[in-house]
């Protein structure tokens, strides 16, 4: 497996370490800044000895070496400063894409994309229309890490193992996401069964502002720790054909009534990218809820739209 990783900041450099460390497959790591992909990659092909891999990492500015790559994933951007939405982001980052997404079109015209650039959902878009590539195969990497997210707050709340949370978080990647109560179980055993609905509100919240929290601690950048390990593991899912269930953000051609948009809806995901999306019912308050999302996100691809 040749996978490229598109940007070498904290995303992409820890995308690129997680998939080495776990041997899913041989890395271009590259970025405009070429002395921080090759001296990360240095760094990074220094500890193989010490971290046991096998896998192969190379640094560079130069786009012609991600060619033949069977998955690009796409970190090159800007990222969030405090007080800056995903969306003030957009028109900064939609030049990036487009540039980048050119590339990929002439040098790995055959690669899935994975999308992790902000704001998620209309970089998605931008990525699938300017590479022209099959929609299954442009991916946007977003309700697994909302989802693990809620399930970390709440594995906190409830004091229990966090992988027995199974949850779904729908919807744009924004304050506008959809996490869905009724579809939260502790080992398949309703949540709604340890916690009111006041305490789960609370922690749906928290899960909005999740990304947000990170960022003003921070203060120079945004979270890469668990972005990185939720890209990683729709690689994984690509490469083994797992076909596993997550939400990601992906192409709509009618699927829960809506067109021409990237939305995060939960999917099948597999050796052909998204397998099946799946379509589940949702309560009253759910739907207008993912309504509201669907319509921030559809309102600015229209902004955009014209520009690509
Ligand atoms: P960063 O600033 O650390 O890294 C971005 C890198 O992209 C920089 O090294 C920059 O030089 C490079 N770059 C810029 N233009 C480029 C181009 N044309 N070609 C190649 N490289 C280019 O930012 P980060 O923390 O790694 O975040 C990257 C992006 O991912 C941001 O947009 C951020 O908002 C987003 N993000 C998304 C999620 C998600 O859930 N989808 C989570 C975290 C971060």
């Amino acid at each position: 497996m040749k996978i490229s990783v598109i940007g070498a900041g904290q995303v992409g450099a820890m995308t690129a370490q997680r998939i080495l460390e776990k041997n899913l497959g041989d890395v271009i790591l590259l970025d405009v800044e070429e002395g921080i992909a090759c001296g990360k990659s240095l760094d990074m092909m220094q500890s193989a000895s010490l971290e046991g891999f096998t896998a192969k990492i190379t640094g560079t500015g130069d786009f012609k070496k991600i060619t033949g790559s069977h998955i690009v994933v796409v970190t090159a951007g800007f990222a969030r400063k405090p007080g800056m939405s995903r969306t003030d982001l957009l028109f900064k980052n939609a030049d990036v894409i487009k540039m980048v997404s050119k590339k990929i079109r002439e040098y790995a015209p055959n690669a899935f994309l994975l999308m992790v650039t902000n704001p998620l959902d209309i970089m998605s878009y931008i990525a699938m229309n300017i590479t022209g590539f099959n929609p299954a195969k442009v991916i946007g990497m977003a309700g697994i890490l909302d989802s693990a997210r809620f399930r970390a707050f709440l594995a906190q709340e409830l004091d229990v193992a966090m992988q027995d949370i199974q949850t779904i978080v729908l919807g744009g990647h924004a304050d506008s996401m959809v996490p869905l109560i009724e579809y939260t179980t502790v080992c398949g055993i309703p949540v709604t069964q340890f916690l009111s609905l006041t305490a789960l509100e609370k922690i749906v919240e928290k899960t909005r502002k999740g990304g947000e929290e990170i960022v003003s601690l921070l203060k120079t950048g945004s979270a890469y720790y668990a972005p990185s390990s939720s890209v990683v593991d729709m690689v994984s899912a690509i490469i083994s054909n797992s076909r596993r269930v997550i939400t990601a953000s992906v192409y709509l051609k009618g699927e829960y009534g809506y067109n021409d948009i990237y939305l995060g809806v939960p999917i099948i995901i597999g050796k052909n990218g998204v397998e099946k999306i799946l379509e589940i019912s949702l309560t009253q308050k759910d739907r207008l809820a993912l309504d509201k999302s669907a319509k921030i996100v559809k309102d600015v691809i229209e902004e955009v739209k014209e520009k690509i």
